[in-house]
Protein backbone atom coordinates (compact mmCIF):
# COMPACT_ATOMS: atom_id res chain seq x y z
CA UNK A 1 0.00 0.00 0.00
CA UNK A 2 1.25 3.61 -0.75
CA UNK A 3 1.50 5.80 2.26
CA UNK A 4 -1.58 7.67 1.20
CA UNK A 5 -3.72 4.66 1.40
CA UNK A 6 -5.23 4.31 4.86
CA UNK A 7 -8.27 1.88 5.95
CA UNK A 8 -9.59 4.85 7.83
CA UNK A 9 -9.72 8.10 7.75
CA UNK A 10 -11.25 9.69 10.60
CA UNK A 11 -11.80 13.77 10.21
CA UNK A 12 -11.89 15.08 13.64
CA UNK A 13 -10.03 14.11 16.82
CA UNK A 14 -12.57 14.88 19.61
CA UNK A 15 -13.77 12.04 22.02
CA UNK A 16 -16.01 9.97 19.19
CA UNK A 17 -12.91 10.42 16.47
CA UNK A 18 -9.52 9.40 18.48
CA UNK A 19 -12.16 6.38 20.07
CA UNK A 20 -12.87 5.08 16.60
CA UNK A 21 -9.85 5.27 15.82
CA UNK A 22 -7.77 3.73 18.70
CA UNK A 23 -10.58 0.95 18.80
CA UNK A 24 -9.79 0.26 14.82
CA UNK A 25 -6.20 -0.01 15.35
CA UNK A 26 -6.48 -1.97 18.30
CA UNK A 27 -7.89 -4.54 15.03
CA UNK A 28 -5.37 -4.09 12.82
CA UNK A 29 -6.80 -1.38 11.05
CA UNK A 30 -4.58 1.57 9.15
CA UNK A 31 -6.05 4.40 10.41
CA UNK A 32 -5.20 8.12 9.93
CA UNK A 33 -6.88 10.45 12.31
CA UNK A 34 -7.07 14.69 11.12
CA UNK A 35 -7.87 17.63 13.16
CA UNK A 36 -8.20 21.22 12.12
CA UNK A 37 -7.17 22.45 15.08
CA UNK A 38 -3.60 23.13 16.47
CA UNK A 39 -4.27 22.42 19.86
CA UNK A 40 -7.00 19.73 20.29
CA UNK A 41 -9.71 20.87 22.83
CA UNK A 42 -8.77 24.11 22.55
CA UNK A 43 -10.63 26.73 22.83
CA UNK A 44 -12.79 24.73 25.51
CA UNK A 45 -16.93 24.47 24.83
CA UNK A 46 -17.29 21.83 27.13
CA UNK A 47 -18.00 21.26 30.57
CA UNK A 48 -15.99 18.32 31.00
CA UNK A 49 -18.88 15.85 33.39
CA UNK A 50 -18.83 12.55 32.85
CA UNK A 51 -19.12 9.55 34.36
CA UNK A 52 -16.45 6.86 35.73
CA UNK A 53 -18.53 4.39 33.96
CA UNK A 54 -18.48 6.07 30.66
CA UNK A 55 -14.08 6.35 30.77
CA UNK A 56 -13.90 2.70 32.09
CA UNK A 57 -16.34 1.27 29.44
CA UNK A 58 -13.72 2.31 26.55
CA UNK A 59 -10.54 1.02 28.89
CA UNK A 60 -9.54 5.06 29.87
CA UNK A 61 -8.17 4.54 33.10
CA UNK A 62 -9.04 7.96 35.10
CA UNK A 63 -5.98 9.70 35.48
CA UNK A 64 -5.06 12.97 37.37
CA UNK A 65 -3.67 14.43 34.18
CA UNK A 66 -6.61 15.57 32.79
CA UNK A 67 -9.54 15.36 35.78
CA UNK A 68 -10.33 18.79 37.53
CA UNK A 69 -12.57 17.40 39.89
CA UNK A 70 -14.02 13.96 41.60
CA UNK A 71 -17.89 13.86 41.65
CA UNK A 72 -20.23 11.67 43.93
CA UNK A 73 -23.59 12.47 42.78
CA UNK A 74 -26.11 15.11 41.63
CA UNK A 75 -28.11 18.26 43.21
CA UNK A 76 -31.34 18.72 41.16
CA UNK A 77 -33.38 22.13 41.31
CA UNK A 78 -36.38 23.21 40.17
CA UNK A 79 -36.95 26.64 39.60
CA UNK A 80 -38.31 27.68 43.12
CA UNK A 81 -34.96 26.31 44.64
CA UNK A 82 -36.58 23.01 46.23
CA UNK A 83 -33.79 20.23 45.68
CA UNK A 84 -33.67 16.68 45.21
CA UNK A 85 -30.12 15.21 46.37
CA UNK A 86 -28.70 12.07 44.60
CA UNK A 87 -25.45 12.10 46.55
CA UNK A 88 -24.06 8.45 45.95
CA UNK A 89 -22.15 8.69 49.34
CA UNK A 90 -24.86 8.48 51.44
CA UNK A 91 -26.98 6.05 48.92
CA UNK A 92 -24.35 3.56 48.57
CA UNK A 93 -21.17 4.64 51.20
CA UNK A 94 -19.81 1.31 50.77
CA UNK A 95 -19.16 1.55 47.27
CA UNK A 96 -18.69 5.72 46.76
CA UNK A 97 -16.43 8.32 48.75
CA UNK A 98 -13.34 9.62 48.25
CA UNK A 99 -11.64 7.34 51.02
CA UNK A 100 -9.05 4.51 49.61
CA UNK A 101 -11.00 1.80 48.21
CA UNK A 102 -14.07 4.08 47.28
CA UNK A 103 -14.70 5.44 43.95
CA UNK A 104 -16.04 8.43 42.83
CA UNK A 105 -19.37 8.31 40.57
CA UNK A 106 -17.86 10.55 37.60
CA UNK A 107 -15.74 13.70 37.01
CA UNK A 108 -15.05 16.83 35.95
CA UNK A 109 -12.43 16.31 33.29
CA UNK A 110 -10.01 19.10 30.88
CA UNK A 111 -11.34 19.25 27.77
CA UNK A 112 -8.06 20.25 26.50
CA UNK A 113 -6.00 17.53 28.68
CA UNK A 114 -8.71 15.37 27.77
CA UNK A 115 -8.52 15.33 24.42
CA UNK A 116 -4.69 15.45 24.11
CA UNK A 117 -4.76 12.21 26.16
CA UNK A 118 -7.25 10.02 24.41
CA UNK A 119 -5.50 11.05 21.11
CA UNK A 120 -2.10 10.04 22.19
CA UNK A 121 -4.34 6.58 23.45
CA UNK A 122 -5.14 6.20 19.82
CA UNK A 123 -1.17 7.33 18.68
CA UNK A 124 0.42 4.44 21.07
CA UNK A 125 -2.39 2.05 19.31
CA UNK A 126 -0.96 3.09 15.79
CA UNK A 127 -3.09 5.50 14.37
CA UNK A 128 -1.42 8.48 12.28
CA UNK A 129 -1.86 11.60 13.67
CA UNK A 130 -2.50 14.52 11.67
CA UNK A 131 -2.71 18.20 13.75
CA UNK A 132 -3.47 21.52 11.69
CA UNK A 133 -5.23 19.56 9.00
CA UNK A 134 -8.77 20.16 7.40
CA UNK A 135 -11.04 17.92 5.98
CA UNK A 136 -12.20 19.51 2.72
CA UNK A 137 -14.36 17.39 0.36
CA UNK A 138 -14.72 12.85 -0.04
CA UNK A 139 -15.16 11.06 -3.50
CA UNK A 140 -16.02 7.64 -3.81
CA UNK A 141 -14.12 5.72 -6.82
CA UNK A 142 -15.01 3.31 -8.92
CA UNK A 143 -12.75 0.72 -7.21
CA UNK A 144 -14.41 0.92 -3.86
CA UNK A 145 -12.40 2.92 -1.79
CA UNK A 146 -12.58 6.94 -1.53
CA UNK A 147 -10.51 9.86 -2.02
CA UNK A 148 -10.13 12.30 1.02
CA UNK A 149 -9.14 15.59 0.58
CA UNK A 150 -7.68 17.59 3.23
CA UNK A 151 -5.46 20.91 3.63
CA UNK A 152 -2.77 20.31 5.31
CA UNK A 153 -0.31 23.58 6.69
CA UNK A 154 -2.17 25.50 4.18
CA UNK A 155 -1.23 22.70 1.25
CA UNK A 156 -4.13 20.58 -0.17
CA UNK A 157 -3.43 17.09 -0.32
CA UNK A 158 -5.46 13.93 -1.40
CA UNK A 159 -5.14 10.46 0.80
CA UNK A 160 -7.21 7.07 0.09
CA UNK A 161 -9.53 5.36 2.35
CA UNK A 162 -11.65 2.88 2.17
CA UNK A 163 -13.98 4.93 4.54
CA UNK A 164 -14.02 7.57 5.77
CA UNK A 165 -15.66 8.65 9.24
CA UNK A 166 -16.92 12.14 9.85
CA UNK A 167 -16.35 12.74 13.67
CA UNK A 168 -16.53 16.51 12.88
CA UNK A 169 -18.74 17.52 15.68
CA UNK A 170 -21.76 19.90 16.26
CA UNK A 171 -20.80 21.17 13.12
CA UNK A 172 -20.44 18.66 11.37
CA UNK A 173 -19.57 19.00 7.00
CA UNK A 174 -18.36 15.26 6.08
CA UNK A 175 -22.09 14.01 6.47
CA UNK A 176 -23.67 17.20 4.04
CA UNK A 177 -20.93 16.38 1.60
CA UNK A 178 -22.52 12.92 1.07
CA UNK A 179 -25.90 14.38 0.75
CA UNK A 180 -27.03 13.25 4.51
CA UNK A 181 -29.95 15.37 6.64
CA UNK A 182 -27.72 16.57 8.77
CA UNK A 183 -29.77 19.86 9.72
CA UNK A 184 -30.94 20.83 13.72
CA UNK A 185 -33.60 22.64 14.16
CA UNK A 186 -33.10 25.66 15.46
CA UNK A 187 -35.62 24.74 18.11
CA UNK A 188 -33.58 22.02 19.32
CA UNK A 189 -30.21 23.99 18.92
CA UNK A 190 -29.19 25.05 22.88
CA UNK A 191 -26.88 27.81 22.99
CA UNK A 192 -25.01 27.55 26.10
CA UNK A 193 -22.47 30.02 27.79
CA UNK A 194 -20.61 29.18 31.02
CA UNK A 195 -18.28 31.22 33.62
CA UNK A 196 -15.04 29.95 35.13
CA UNK A 197 -15.61 31.18 38.62
CA UNK A 198 -13.72 31.63 42.05
CA UNK A 199 -14.90 31.74 45.35
CA UNK A 200 -18.26 29.65 44.87
CA UNK A 201 -18.20 26.75 46.83
CA UNK A 202 -18.99 23.52 45.61
CA UNK A 203 -19.34 19.65 47.62
CA UNK A 204 -18.98 17.45 45.05
CA UNK A 205 -22.03 17.63 43.00
CA UNK A 206 -23.14 18.52 39.66
CA UNK A 207 -26.36 20.79 40.46
CA UNK A 208 -28.56 21.14 37.88
CA UNK A 209 -31.47 24.01 37.87
CA UNK A 210 -34.01 23.70 36.02
CA UNK A 211 -36.94 25.82 35.39
CA UNK A 212 -38.08 28.77 32.47
CA UNK A 213 -37.29 31.67 34.35
CA UNK A 214 -33.49 30.71 34.62
CA UNK A 215 -32.82 28.80 31.33
CA UNK A 216 -35.85 28.65 29.30
CA UNK A 217 -35.56 25.33 26.83
CA UNK A 218 -32.76 24.25 28.91
CA UNK A 219 -31.23 24.45 32.18
CA UNK A 220 -28.81 26.06 34.29
CA UNK A 221 -25.77 24.28 36.14
CA UNK A 222 -22.87 24.76 38.66
CA UNK A 223 -20.09 22.33 38.58
CA UNK A 224 -17.53 22.03 40.94
CA UNK A 225 -13.80 22.30 39.10
CA UNK A 226 -11.18 21.75 41.57
CA UNK A 227 -8.90 23.88 43.60
CA UNK A 228 -11.74 26.35 44.55
CA UNK A 229 -13.22 26.89 40.97
CA UNK A 230 -16.49 26.15 39.63
CA UNK A 231 -18.61 26.29 36.36
CA UNK A 232 -21.21 28.55 36.37
CA UNK A 233 -23.21 27.90 33.05
CA UNK A 234 -26.38 27.19 31.69
CA UNK A 235 -28.37 26.60 27.32
CA UNK A 236 -31.53 28.15 26.07
CA UNK A 237 -33.03 27.07 23.02
CA UNK A 238 -33.42 30.89 20.99
CA UNK A 239 -36.92 30.50 20.41
CA UNK A 240 -38.34 30.19 23.96
CA UNK A 241 -36.64 33.57 24.64
CA UNK A 242 -36.17 37.10 23.10
CA UNK A 243 -32.78 37.23 25.31
CA UNK A 244 -29.78 35.47 24.57
CA UNK A 245 -27.98 33.10 27.08
CA UNK A 246 -25.46 35.56 28.50
CA UNK A 247 -28.54 37.82 29.43
CA UNK A 248 -29.92 34.46 31.37
CA UNK A 249 -26.61 33.59 32.99
CA UNK A 250 -26.17 37.05 34.11
CA UNK A 251 -30.01 37.35 35.68
CA UNK A 252 -29.54 33.49 37.13
CA UNK A 253 -26.22 35.18 38.77
CA UNK A 254 -27.74 37.83 40.38
CA UNK A 255 -31.33 36.93 40.90
CA UNK A 256 -31.77 33.45 41.47
CA UNK A 257 -32.19 31.69 44.85
CA UNK A 258 -28.13 30.98 44.29
CA UNK A 259 -27.39 34.83 44.31
CA UNK A 260 -26.07 35.28 47.84
CA UNK A 261 -24.02 32.02 47.17
CA UNK A 262 -22.50 33.84 43.89
CA UNK A 263 -22.27 37.26 45.44
CA UNK A 264 -18.09 37.33 45.53
CA UNK A 265 -17.72 35.08 42.70
CA UNK A 266 -15.34 36.56 40.11
CA UNK A 267 -15.14 35.69 36.18
CA UNK A 268 -12.16 33.92 35.22
CA UNK A 269 -12.68 32.39 32.36
CA UNK A 270 -16.25 32.50 29.48
CA UNK A 271 -16.60 29.68 27.47
CA UNK A 272 -19.53 28.34 24.81
CA UNK A 273 -21.10 26.67 22.40
CA UNK A 274 -24.19 24.87 20.87
CA UNK A 275 -25.49 21.46 22.15
CA UNK A 276 -28.21 19.44 19.71
CA UNK A 277 -30.80 18.80 22.12
CA UNK A 278 -31.94 16.57 19.24
CA UNK A 279 -32.95 13.28 17.57
CA UNK A 280 -29.89 11.31 16.41
CA UNK A 281 -29.75 11.09 12.69
CA UNK A 282 -31.89 9.06 10.75
CA UNK A 283 -29.57 7.92 8.54
CA UNK A 284 -25.67 8.18 9.46
CA UNK A 285 -23.96 6.36 6.70
CA UNK A 286 -23.38 6.46 3.19
CA UNK A 287 -20.97 4.88 0.21
CA UNK A 288 -17.68 4.09 2.19
CA UNK A 289 -18.70 6.59 5.04
CA UNK A 290 -20.16 6.66 8.38
CA UNK A 291 -20.68 9.56 11.44
CA UNK A 292 -20.34 9.28 14.91
CA UNK A 293 -20.27 11.53 17.87
CA UNK A 294 -21.60 15.31 17.59
CA UNK A 295 -21.82 14.32 13.67
CA UNK A 296 -24.38 11.87 13.93
CA UNK A 297 -26.61 13.96 16.77
CA UNK A 298 -25.26 10.94 19.65
CA UNK A 299 -26.11 13.36 22.11
CA UNK A 300 -27.91 13.19 25.20
CA UNK A 301 -31.21 14.99 24.29
CA UNK A 302 -32.57 15.37 28.07
CA UNK A 303 -28.89 16.47 29.67
CA UNK A 304 -27.18 17.15 26.44
CA UNK A 305 -24.18 15.27 27.77
CA UNK A 306 -22.13 14.26 24.34
CA UNK A 307 -18.85 13.01 26.15
CA UNK A 308 -20.06 9.63 27.47
CA UNK A 309 -22.16 8.82 24.01
CA UNK A 310 -19.38 9.87 21.95
CA UNK A 311 -16.98 7.54 23.73
CA UNK A 312 -19.80 4.76 22.86
CA UNK A 313 -20.02 5.23 19.76
CA UNK A 314 -16.52 5.26 18.71
CA UNK A 315 -16.14 2.01 20.97
CA UNK A 316 -19.30 0.93 18.53
CA UNK A 317 -17.74 2.47 15.33
CA UNK A 318 -14.15 1.69 15.54
CA UNK A 319 -15.14 -2.34 16.57
CA UNK A 320 -17.64 -2.58 13.76
CA UNK A 321 -15.48 -1.42 10.87
CA UNK A 322 -12.27 -3.49 12.09
CA UNK A 323 -14.74 -6.57 11.47
CA UNK A 324 -15.93 -5.16 8.58
CA UNK A 325 -13.32 -4.46 6.78
CA UNK A 326 -11.72 -7.82 7.73
CA UNK A 327 -15.09 -9.65 6.21
CA UNK A 328 -13.78 -7.97 2.99
CA UNK A 329 -17.53 -6.79 2.40
CA UNK A 330 -17.08 -3.76 0.03
CA UNK A 331 -18.47 -0.40 1.92
CA UNK A 332 -21.71 0.26 0.00
CA UNK A 333 -23.70 2.52 2.16
CA UNK A 334 -26.25 -0.44 2.07
CA UNK A 335 -23.45 -2.98 4.05
CA UNK A 336 -22.36 0.18 6.24
CA UNK A 337 -26.61 0.16 7.56
CA UNK A 338 -24.79 -2.60 9.57
CA UNK A 339 -22.97 -0.01 11.80
CA UNK A 340 -26.04 2.09 12.85
CA UNK A 341 -28.05 -1.01 13.32
CA UNK A 342 -24.88 -2.33 15.78
CA UNK A 343 -24.96 1.63 17.51
CA UNK A 344 -29.42 1.21 17.64
CA UNK A 345 -28.89 -1.81 19.43
CA UNK A 346 -26.27 -0.67 21.93
CA UNK A 347 -27.12 2.81 22.59
CA UNK A 348 -29.51 4.67 19.89
CA UNK A 349 -32.70 3.14 20.80
CA UNK A 350 -32.64 4.37 24.41
CA UNK A 351 -31.50 7.73 23.01
CA UNK A 352 -34.76 7.62 20.57
CA UNK A 353 -36.41 6.86 23.35
CA UNK A 354 -35.36 9.97 25.67
CA UNK A 355 -35.55 11.63 22.70
CA UNK A 356 -39.54 10.97 23.05
CA UNK A 357 -39.17 11.50 26.72
CA UNK A 358 -38.04 15.76 25.84
CA UNK A 359 -40.34 16.06 23.05
CA UNK A 360 -43.11 15.45 25.38
CA UNK A 361 -41.72 18.04 28.10
CA UNK A 362 -41.24 20.69 25.47
CA UNK A 363 -44.83 19.93 23.09
CA UNK A 364 -46.41 21.31 26.76
CA UNK A 365 -47.32 24.63 26.49
CA UNK A 366 -47.96 25.20 29.97
CA UNK A 367 -44.76 26.15 31.55
CA UNK A 368 -45.71 25.69 35.08
CA UNK A 369 -46.37 22.03 34.08
CA UNK A 370 -43.39 22.07 31.92
CA UNK A 371 -41.57 23.20 34.66
CA UNK A 372 -42.46 20.21 37.31
CA UNK A 373 -42.44 17.79 34.03
CA UNK A 374 -38.71 18.70 33.87
CA UNK A 375 -37.69 18.65 37.06
CA UNK A 376 -39.29 15.58 37.68
CA UNK A 377 -37.64 13.59 34.54
CA UNK A 378 -34.17 15.28 35.51
CA UNK A 379 -34.10 13.86 38.89
CA UNK A 380 -35.25 10.57 37.83
CA UNK A 381 -32.60 10.41 35.05
CA UNK A 382 -29.97 10.43 37.47
CA UNK A 383 -31.64 8.82 40.56
CA UNK A 384 -29.49 5.30 40.64
CA UNK A 385 -32.87 2.97 39.64
CA UNK A 386 -32.77 5.27 36.06
CA UNK A 387 -32.82 3.36 32.92
CA UNK A 388 -30.94 5.21 31.14
CA UNK A 389 -27.92 4.76 33.62
CA UNK A 390 -25.27 4.27 30.78
CA UNK A 391 -26.17 6.96 28.64
C1 LIG B 1 -20.93 24.69 26.79
C2 LIG B 1 -20.95 23.20 26.61
C3 LIG B 1 -20.86 22.38 27.72
C4 LIG B 1 -20.88 21.00 27.57
N1 LIG B 1 -20.75 20.23 28.69
C5 LIG B 1 -20.76 18.89 28.60
C6 LIG B 1 -20.58 18.08 29.76
O1 LIG B 1 -20.39 18.57 30.88
N2 LIG B 1 -20.61 16.71 29.61
C7 LIG B 1 -20.81 16.13 28.39
O2 LIG B 1 -20.87 14.89 28.32
N3 LIG B 1 -20.95 16.87 27.27
C8 LIG B 1 -20.92 18.24 27.33
N4 LIG B 1 -21.02 19.00 26.19
C9 LIG B 1 -21.12 18.30 24.89
C10 LIG B 1 -19.77 17.74 24.46
O3 LIG B 1 -18.81 18.76 24.48
C11 LIG B 1 -19.86 17.15 23.02
O4 LIG B 1 -21.01 16.35 22.91
C12 LIG B 1 -18.62 16.30 22.69
O5 LIG B 1 -17.48 17.10 22.65
C13 LIG B 1 -18.80 15.60 21.35
O6 LIG B 1 -17.60 14.94 20.98
P1 LIG B 1 -17.25 14.73 19.43
O7 LIG B 1 -15.96 14.00 19.40
O8 LIG B 1 -18.42 14.18 18.72
O9 LIG B 1 -17.08 16.21 18.84
P2 LIG B 1 -16.06 17.40 19.25
O10 LIG B 1 -15.57 17.24 20.63
O11 LIG B 1 -16.79 18.63 18.89
O12 LIG B 1 -14.84 17.17 18.26
C14 LIG B 1 -14.94 17.44 16.89
C15 LIG B 1 -13.54 17.70 16.36
O13 LIG B 1 -13.63 17.80 14.93
C16 LIG B 1 -12.74 18.80 14.49
N5 LIG B 1 -13.19 19.23 13.15
C17 LIG B 1 -14.38 19.79 12.82
N6 LIG B 1 -14.45 19.98 11.50
C18 LIG B 1 -13.27 19.54 10.97
C19 LIG B 1 -12.74 19.47 9.65
N7 LIG B 1 -13.43 19.88 8.58
N8 LIG B 1 -11.49 18.99 9.49
C20 LIG B 1 -10.76 18.56 10.56
N9 LIG B 1 -11.23 18.58 11.84
C21 LIG B 1 -12.46 19.07 12.03
C22 LIG B 1 -12.84 19.88 15.58
O14 LIG B 1 -11.69 20.69 15.55
C23 LIG B 1 -12.96 19.03 16.84
O15 LIG B 1 -11.70 18.79 17.43
C24 LIG B 1 -21.01 20.40 26.28
C25 LIG B 1 -21.08 21.22 25.16
C26 LIG B 1 -21.04 22.60 25.31
C27 LIG B 1 -21.13 23.46 24.07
Amino acid sequence: MPDSQYDLVIIGSGPAGSTTARFAAQHGLKVLLVDKRQELGAPIQCSGAVSRHALEEVGITPDAEFIHEPIYGFGIYNGRGEKTTIDYRRLKPEEYGPEDGKKPLGYVVDRRRFDRYLMTQAERAGVEVWLKTEGLSYRPDANGSCEVFLRRFNQEIKVKARILVGADGLQSQVGKWAGLRTHIKITELASCLQFIVDQVETEGLLEIITGHEWAPGGYAWVFPKGHGYAEIGLGVISTMTDKDAQWHLDKFIRQSFFKDRFENSRILEIQGGGVPLAAPLRTQYADNLILVGDAARHVNPITGGGIHTALSGGYIAGNFLAEFLNSGQPPTAQNLEGYQNAWLEALGNKMWKLYGVKADIFRNNDIEERDALLYQTMAGYFSPNSEYKKI
